[in-house]
C-alpha cells in the first residue's frame, strides 16, 4: 500500500508537483477536495475534473484550477453543453472511455475517486489497474468489487489510500503497531438523524429529515445511507477488503459527536484512535500528501472548548442494515455487488418518494437473498448482477 506514494517524497518533503485526476469534482468530496488544492496549491495541480452532468459548475471549476481537461461522463449531456467559457488550455472530452484512458495516462499522480455509486468503478479500476495513488471515497467500488479490486492494485502497483474519515483513521491508528497485532478495528457512526428514533417513529420518515444529517454536510445517497446505516454496513464491508480483515475483527460502535473518526485495538488491549472535527477535507488532504502532514484548511478542534464524547453500543434491531454488512464482509462473491446496486435504486426511489424509508432495507435484503451467489463472480458478472438487482428493487414501488 505504501511503496508508490513514496515514489513522490524526497527527504521526507513533498519532491514535486502532484498532479491531481478529481472524478466527480462537483459533489460534495470534489468541492472539498477543491478547498484542500486552493491552501495547499503550492504542491497540487488539477490535470482533470471530471462531473456527470452539472457542467457549469465543472466549467466555473475549470476557469479557476485551469486543468489540462474536463469531462462529462454523460456524454449527451456533454455534447448540448456550451463550452465556450472554458479557458483556452482546457480540452473537453465524455464519457467513461475518454474519462479512463486519461486517468491512465502518464501525467496524472493521484486520482481522487469521489463519483458516487457504483458508477464510480468504471473510473477507480482504470486508475488502479494504471497504477495510480488512488485517494478512493467511491466506497461503493470496494462494496461492488472489493477482492478483485485489491488484488489488481496488488498487480499493477497501485496505493489505494481511504478518504473516508473512518478508514483514514484506521490507516492511521494501524501505524502504531505491527498489523499482525492489530486484534480488532472498532468503526464509530454518528448514528444518522434518526438515533434515537422508535421503530414506529421510523416508519413515517420524509426525505427532508432524511436528508438533514446532524454532523456532516454530504451528498444525497451518502446522507441517506447514514440514515439507514446502510453506509457503515458498507463500511464494514470496505475496511474488511482495504485492511485485509477478518470481518469478526470489525466492530461498530455509535458516536453521535462524530470527532472520534475510528479506532483499532492492539492485542495487549491499547486502543488508538484518531481524533478531528468532522471535516471531509482533513483525509482528503491526508490522502493527497501522504506521507507528508501540511497545515490545510480543516477545521481543528479546541479543546479549551468543553466537549463530551458518547459511545454507545449500535442498536441492530432498529438498524438492521448493520447485520447486512457483516453478512456481506463474510459472505464476499457477489453479495457486495447485489446489496449495493440494490440499495442505490432503493434510495433513489426513496428520494424520489416513491418508497418509504423502512422499505430500503427489507428490500436490499429480499433481493440480496434471492440472488444467483457466485463465490468468484468476474468483473463483468457482476455488472450484470448490478442491472438486475436494479431491475428487483423496481417491484417495490408505492402502488
Ligand atoms: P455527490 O452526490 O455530492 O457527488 C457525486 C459526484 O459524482 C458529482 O460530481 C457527480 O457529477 C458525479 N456523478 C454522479 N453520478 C454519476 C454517474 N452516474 N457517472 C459519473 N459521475 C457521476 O456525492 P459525494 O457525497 O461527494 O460522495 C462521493 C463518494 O464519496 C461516494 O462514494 C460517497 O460514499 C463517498 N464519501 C463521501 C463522503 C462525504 O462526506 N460526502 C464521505 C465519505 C465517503
Ligand atoms: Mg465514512
Amino acid at each position: 500500500m505504501y511503496a508508490t506514494a513514496r515514489r513522490h517524497v524526497l527527504s521526507g518533503i513533498m519532491a514535486d508537483i502532484r498532479n491531481v485526476a478529481i472524478l466527480g469534482s462537483t459533489g460534495s468530496i470534489g468541492c472539498s477536495t477543491l478547498d484542500v488544492v486552493r491552501a495547499i496549491g503550492d504542491k497540487l495541480s488539477i490535470a482533470v475534473l471530471s462531473a456527470h452532468r452539472r457542467l457549469a459548475e465543472l466549467c466555473a471549476q475549470a476557469v479557476e484550477h485551469r486543468p489540462r481537461w474536463v469531462v462529462a461522463t454523460d456524454r449527451h449531456a456533454g455534447s448540448q453543453f456550451d463550452w465556450s467559457r472554458l479557458p483556452s488550455g482546457t480540452s473537453v472530452r465524455t464519457g467513461y472511455d475518454e474519462l479512463c484512458e486519461l486517468v491512465g495516462s502518464a501525467d496524472i499522480d493521484i486520482v481522487v475517486a469521489a463519483i458516487v455509486g457504483s458508477a464510480g468503478l468504471t473510473g477507480t479500476w482504470a486508475a488502479v489497474a494504471a497504477g495510480k495513488t488512488v485517494a478512493l471515497a467511491n466506497k461503493e467500488a470496494l462494496v461492488v468489487a472489493g477482492p478483485l479490486v485489491m488484488d489488481l492494485a496488488k498487480r499493477r502497483g497501485a496505493t489505494i489510500l481511504p478518504v473516508d474519515s473512518e478508514h483514514c483513521a484506521v490507516f492511521q491508528c494501524l501505524q502504531a503497531g505491527r498489523r499482525e497485532d492489530a486484534a480488532r478495528v472498532i468503526l464509530t457512526a454518528s448514528g444518522g438523524p434518526f438515533r434515537d428514533w422508535t421503530t414506529e417513529q421510523l416508519r413515517d420518515v420524509t426525505v427532508e429529515q432524511a436528508l438533514a444529517h446532524p454532523t456532516w454536510s454530504m451528498g444525497p445517497k451518502i446522507t441517506v445511507d447514514s440514515a439507514t446505516m446502510m453506509n457503515k454496513a458498507f463500511e464494514i464491508v470496505e475496511a474488511r477488503w482495504l485492511f485485509d480483515l477478518d470481518p469478526a475483527q470489525i466492530e461498530v460502535v455509535v458516536h453521535p459527536q462524530s470527532i472520534v473518526h475510528s479506532l483499532v485495538e492492539f492485542v495487549d488491549g491499547s486502543v488508538i484512535a484518531q481524533l478531528g472535527p468532522p471535516d471531509m477535507r482533513l483525509p482528503i488532504q491526508f490522502a493527497l500528501t501522504y506521507p507528508d502532514r501540511r497545515p490545510g484548511p480543516a477545521a481543528k478542534l479546541d479543546l479549551t472548548e468543553a466537549l463530551q464524547l458518547e459511545f454507545v453500543p449500535a442498536d441492530r434491531e432498529r438498524f438492521p442494515a448493520l447485520a447486512l454488512g457483516h453478512e456481506v464482509a463474510r459472505a464476499g462473491g457477489t453479495t457486495g455487488a447485489v446489496l449495493n446496486a440494490a440499495n442505490e435504486a432503493a434510495v433513489a426511489m426513496f428520494l424520489d418518494r416513491r418508497l418509504r424509508f423502512t422499505e430500503i432495507v427489507p428490500a436490499c435484503r429480499a433481493i440480496l437473498d434471492n440472488h444467483d451467489f457466485d463465490p468468484n463472480p468476474t468483473l463483468d458478472g457482476l455488472l450484470r448482477l448490478d442491472a438486475w438487482a436494479r431491475q428487483e428493487v423496481s417491484r417495490w414501488a408505492c402502488t
